[in-house]
């Protein structure tokens, strides 16, 4: 079974129905994971695409709120429309859920040669 999920209190309730399931549960953002984490053959997926926005909070400290599902094109896309950018990452469906959990490499990330 796979839905799709716009708030948090759509992932709460599903999260208590699949307490009282005896499947797997998998959580996914940009689904690049190579992992096989985020998705499921008969299990419950979480597929927090939907859940994408991104909201610059502060401009001068560069603070964002990124929904769980956004990709990275939809965080540089809205960074851009303020002068700013990512430090790390270059491709952009690549899911922010993912990145956050399992990090990433980019064109501007640190050289650790
Ligand atoms: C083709 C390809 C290109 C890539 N390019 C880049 C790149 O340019 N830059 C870069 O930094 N990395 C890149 N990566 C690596 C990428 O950052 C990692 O694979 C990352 O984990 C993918 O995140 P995702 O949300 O897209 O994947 P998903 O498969 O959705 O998630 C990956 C893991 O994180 C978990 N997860 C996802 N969202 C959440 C959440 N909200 N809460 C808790 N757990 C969550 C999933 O359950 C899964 O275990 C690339 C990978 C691939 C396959």
């Amino acid at each position: 079974m796979r839905r799709h999920f716009e708030n948090s209190d759509d992932v709460v309730a599903a999260l208590a129905y699949a307490r009282a399931q005896n499947v797997a549960l998998s959580v996914r953002s940009g689904g690049h994971g190579i992992s096989g984490r985020s998705t499921s053959d008969g299990g419950i997926i979480i597929d927090l695409s939907q859940m994408n926005s991104v909201e610059v909070l502060d401009r001068a400290t560069g603070r964002i709120r990124v929904g769980p599902g956004a990709r990275r094109g939809h965080v540089a896309r809205a960074l851009a429309q303020h002068g700013l950018a990512m430090s790390s990452g270059g491709c952009g469906d690549v899911g922010v859920g993912g990145r956050a959990t399992a990090g990433g490499p980019g064109y501007l990330a640190r050289n650790t040669a």
